[in-house]
């Protein structure tokens, strides 16, 4: 019986030694199943993460120049990192502007009158840390909220 790909949704008919494929036999198919099993292998298998992560590091420390060629030669990947490690940079900014400023509004008044209450979607910023502190920097997104009553 056939079943749509999990992959690329054509039909497939599934092996008959593998009657729980998902996945159909083309290539792009086979490596984006793999690449799934891989990821859920790593959220999963701790041992199976360090392993991996060691054979990185002994690949990296056999081949030293491999990124720093490959960045040579890759012109737009070069081009996208850095576009995207602007982004971040600027996510970051805000974060910190956004926290520091709810900080300094919290210490600034007794009351806390000039903080909107509401519900905040708290986002961790990556690799971001309050300096001198153990708190994690982190972006509050207002979901909803209301101004303070007035006296
Ligand atoms: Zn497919």
């Amino acid at each position: 019986m056939k079943r749509a790909c999990l992959c690329c949704g054509r039909l497939f008919t599934p092996r008959a030694n593998v009657p729980e494929q998902q996945y159909c036999s083309r290539r792009i198919c086979q490596n984006a199943r793999r690449q799934r099993w891989r990821k859920q292998k790593l959220a999963s298998d701790a041992d199976y993460k360090a392993n991996q992560y060691d054979a990185q590091r002994r690949w990296c420390e056999k081949n030293p120049d491999y990124w720093k060629h490959y960045r040579a030669s890759h012109p737009a990947y070069r081009r996208r990192n850095r576009q995207q490690q602007s982004e971040r940079n600027k996510k970051r900014t805000l974060a910190r502007v956004v926290t520091e400023s709810l900080i300094a509004k919290r210490y600034a008044s007794k009351d806390q009158s000039d903080i909107i209450s509401g519900i905040y979607r708290m986002v961790p910023v990556e690799g971001a840390m309050i300096a001198k502190s153990d708190a994690y920097l982190v972006k509050l997104n207002l979901i909803t909220g209301s101004y303070p009553q007035g006296p």
